[in-house]
């Protein structure tokens, strides 16, 4: 079952797994796949687990950000941070899935991002002002639609989700070539050239040269995860979706 979908790009294991943007189709949820995501959402809203977890994670993250940027001048760097459960929850979307007992579709999708209801994870903005308060750029990269960019901003704005950029997704689901394009200063014409020193996201997609097949690698190849890389959970829908069952 594809919730969300990495929210709207596709709902096909496929189509996800192949980068693809396929429009997500509506299906009919199975009654175990509905449990799955019920009890996903429920840890996600309604754990003290899940809480702890994401205000440690940008508790570390500011801690090693501070150290990371010591000697660096105000400007010269940025975090780079994936919106979609690492900055802000659709966990009241996901609840209405599971109470209509169906899939996320576009048309679902579009209605909830127009809603600009999306709020921000616990310790999001504290580590947002830390960010600022240390001279760096915050450059929110998201694949969420270009189409959905507008209401997006809209909705960052008015929790007061500070951000220097917000990058949307045309057709490319890759970031790499957006992280490039903040790192050249080529991402929006008031954004200089600036060093990412650090990744923050749910989907290991949202970090470089990383993806689910990494897991077969030595352990060194998540080195970097607690200091330039913070992941936060999600048990409702990502990449991970994709793997078989084993
Ligand atoms: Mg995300």
């Amino acid at each position: 079952m594809k919730h969300l979908a990495y929210l709207a790009c596709c709902v096909s294991v496929v189509a996800c797994s192949s980068g693809g943007s396929v429009p997500p189709q509506p299906t009919q949820s199975s009654s175990a796949a509905g449990s799955d995501l019920r009890r996903s959402v429920h840890w996600m809203r309604n754990s003290a687990e899940f809480e702890a977890i994401v205000l440690q994670t940008y508790s570390l993250a500011g801690q090693e950000l501070r150290k990371s940027v010591e000697g660096k001048a105000p400007g010269t760097w940025a975090v780079a941070l994936d919106a979609d459960e690492t900055l802000i929850s659709n966990m009241d979307y996901e609840k209405e899935l599971v109470r209509l007992g169906q899939d996320s579709t576009d048309e679902l999708w579009m209605a909830w991002v127009a809603r600009r209801e999306a709020s921000p994870l616990p310790g999001a903005l504290q580590f947002l002002d830390l960010v600022q308060e240390l001279g760096g750029r915050i450059a929110v990269v998201t694949n969420r639609r270009d189409r959905d960019c507008p209401d997006t901003r809209a909705n960052l704005e008015t929790i007061r989700v500070p951000f220097d950029v917000l990058l949307c997704r045309a057709d490319d689901r890759e970031k790499e070539p957006r992280w490039e394009s903040i790192q050249k200063g080529t991402a929006a014409p008031d954004l200089s050239p600036v060093e990412i020193v650090m990744w923050l996201g749910d989907n290991i997609n949202d970090f470089p040269d990383m993806g689910q097949e990494s897991r077969f690698s030595s352990p060194e190849a998540f080195g970097d995860f607690g200091s330039r890389f913070f992941i936060f959970p999600n048990p409702s829908y990502g990449s991970w979706e994709a793997n078989p069952f084993d």
